[in-house]
C-alpha cells in the first residue's frame, strides 16, 4: 500500500476525461493524486472514517475505487486536528485510494439541533454532547483541507422536502453566496478539487437558475444536491434530468445520496458520473441483499434450510463461502459476520452494477440494464426505505 505524499508534484488538481458516449450517458476517467477512477463510479459511504464492518482490503478486492467520508461527523469526533496529526484521512483510515468528503451541510440541517442560521453560517448543538459548534463556508473548507480528501464539497443549505417555494429559493441563494466564499477559501492552489453544488428543490425553474449561478464559477466538478429526501422516484428522475442537462459536458457530475440500483441506472442514462449512498451497507446490516434475482430478506423463514448462496450468480467472498441458511442463523443470533458479509455482498453488487453500466454505455445497450435493474428492485424512496432500515 503506498500513500503519495508530495501531492503537488504529481497533480495539482483532478483531471477528468470523457471516454465513450451513448445518448446522454458517458464513461470517463477521473484522475486524482490518489489514483484514477473509472466513471460512472459508486462511492461506498464511510461516514466516520470507516465503511461500517468492512476492511479497506475487502473494499479493494470488491473493486471499490473511491469512497465518501463525512465532514460533520469527523469534525465533531475525533476532530480534524487529530486526523491531520495522524497523517490525514487516507492514512488514518488506511484507504490509499481517492476520497470525497461532503461539507457537513446536509448533516447540520438534518442531524443537529440548529441554533442560528444566517448568511454568515450555521450555529448548532452537537448531536453528541450538546456543545455549541459553528460552521461557516470558510471553516468547512478549512476542515476538509486538514482531512485531506481528493474532492471536497462547499457548505450548502439543502431545502427539506416537501418545502414551500420561498424557503427553497432562500436556501438556494444562500448556497450560492456560500459557494463564492468557499471558492475564495479553497483558492484552487492545492491538490484538492472543490465541486459546486446545484440546489433549487423540486422546482425546475430554480434548478436552472442554480445551475447557471454555480457553473459560472468554473469549478473542477459539479454536484446535484437536495434530492433523495423521500420524494417520489419520478420526481427524482425529473429534476435529475433537468439539472444534469445544464451541467458542462467536460466536468464530472455527481448526484449526491442516490440511490437504489434502479435509481443509479436511470441517472447514468441522464449523464451522471458519480454516486454515493448508504443503501448497500445500511440494508446489508439490516438483513437485506440485492441479488440478480431481486432483493431478499435473509431473516425470512423460507431460507431456513437453503444451502444456496445469497446470489447464485455472484462470486463475492460471501457467496463463495456461506449459505442463506448460515447467514440467516447469524442474523438470528446476532453474530456480526452475517451483517458484515451481507454488506460486502451488497458492495460487490453495486460495484458490479457500475461495471455493467460502463460496458453497456460502450456497447450501446444501456436501456437493457436500466430495464433489468428496475425489474429487480422497485424504487425504495420515501417511507419504504425507513421501514426497511431505520436510521441509526
Ligand atoms: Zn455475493
Amino acid at each position: 500500500m503506498s500513500f503519495p505524499r508530495a501531492a503537488a508534484t504529481i497533480l495539482r488538481v483532478i483531471r477528468f476525461e470523457v471516454l465513450h458516449q451513448s445518448g446522454r450517458a458517458r464513461t470517463g476517467r477521473l484522475e486524482t493524486t490518489h489514483g484514477a477512477v473509472e466513471t460512472p463510479v459508486f462511492m461506498p459511504v464511510g461516514t466516520k472514517a470507516a465503511v461500517k464492518s468492512l476492511l479497506p482490503s475487502q473494499l479493494e478486492v470488491a473493486g471499490v475505487e473511491m469512497i465518501l467520508s463525512n465532514t460533520y461527523h469527523l469534525a465533531l469526533r475525533p476532530g480534524e486536528e487529530l486526523v491531520a496529526k495522524m497523517g490525514g484521512l487516507h492514512r488514518f483510515m488506511a484507504w490509499p485510494r481517492p476520497i470525497l468528503t461532503d461539507s457537513g451541510g446536509y448533516q447540520v440541517f438534518s442531524l443537529a439541533r440548529l441554533r442560528k442560521v444566517n448568511d454568515e453560517g450555521v450555529e448548532f448543538q452537537s448531536h453528541l454532547d450538546g456543545s455549541l459548534v459553528s460552521l461557516t463556508p470558510e471553516r468547512a473548507v478549512e476542515i476538509q483541507r486538514r482531512l485531506g480528501a481528493d474532492v471536497i464539497m462547499p457548505l450548502d443549505e439543502p431545502a427539506p422536502w416537501p418545502c414551500d417555494g420561498a424557503r427553497v429559493e432562500k436556501a438556494m441563494q444562500r448556497t450560492h453566496a456560500w459557494l463564492t466564499r468557499c471558492k475564495r477559501a479553497w483558492a484552487g492552489d492545492g491538490p484538492q478539487a472543490l465541486f459546486g453544488i446545484v440546489q433549487g428543490g423540486m422546482d425546475a425553474r430554480l434548478r436552472r437558475a442554480s445551475a447557471e449561478a454555480v457553473c459560472a464559477h468554473d469549478l473542477p466538478g459539479y454536484a446535484i444536491g437536495g434530492l433523495s429526501l423521500g420524494e417520489p422516484a419520478e420526481l427524482l428522475y425529473e429534476i435529475t434530468d433537468v439539472t444534469a442537462a445544464l451541467l458542462p459536458v467536460n466536468k464530472p457530475r455527481y448526484l449526491m445520496g442516490v440511490g437504489t440500483p434502479a435509481d443509479i441506472a436511470r441517472s447514468v442514462a441522464l449523464g451522471i458520473d458519480m454516486f454515493d449512498c448508504v443503501l448497500p451497507t445500511r440494508l446489508g446490516r439490516n438483513g437485506w441483499a440485492f441479488t440478480s434475482e431481486g432483493m431478499i430478506k435473509i431473516r425470512n423463514a423460507e431460507w431456513k434450510e437453503d444451502a444456496r448462496p445469497v446470489d447464485p450468480n455472484c462470486s463475492c467472498p460471501c457467496c463463495a463461502a456461506f449459505s442463506r441458511a448460515y447467514l440467516r442463523h447469524c442474523f438470528n443470533v446476532d453474530e456480526i459476520v452475517g451483517l458484515a458479509m451481507l454488506s460486502l455482498h451488497n458492495i460487490h453488487y453495486y460495484v458490479g452494477l457500475m461495471r455493467r453500466l460502463r460496458a453497456a454505455i460502450r456497447e450501446g445497450t444501456l436501456e437493457d440494464v436500466v430495464r433489468q435493474e428496475s425489474q429487480r428492485c422497485p424504487p425504495l424512496t420515501g417511507r419504504r426505505e425507513e421501514e426497511l432500515a431505520p436510521r441509526e
